[in-house]
């Protein structure tokens, strides 16, 4: 799966939602999340992140955003 990260915090850019051909962002707390039973890791929302928030898990050090990502998206 693909997870949101800190730098979403600020961004008021939606571009990842328009070009993910799941619909599978949701709205957290104060940022974007992916909800990572609905992501197919196409990668296409990651280049179209103007705050460079978006990173696929394989990434280290994201447990963190991987829990709150889950969490909030799962929570709708
Ligand atoms: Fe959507 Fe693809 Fe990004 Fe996953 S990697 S959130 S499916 S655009």
């Amino acid at each position: 799966t693909y997870v949101v990260t800190e730098n979403c915090i600020k961004c008021k850019y939606m571009d990842c939602v328009e070009v993910c051909p799941v619909d599978c962002f949701y709205e957290g707390e104060n940022f974007l999340v992916i909800h990572p039973d609905e992501c197919i890791d196409c990668g296409v929302c990651e280049p179209e992140c103007p705050a460079d928030a978006i990173k696929a898990d394989t990434e280290k050090g994201l447990e963190a955003w991987l829990e709150l990502n889950a969490k909030f998206a799962q929570s709708w």
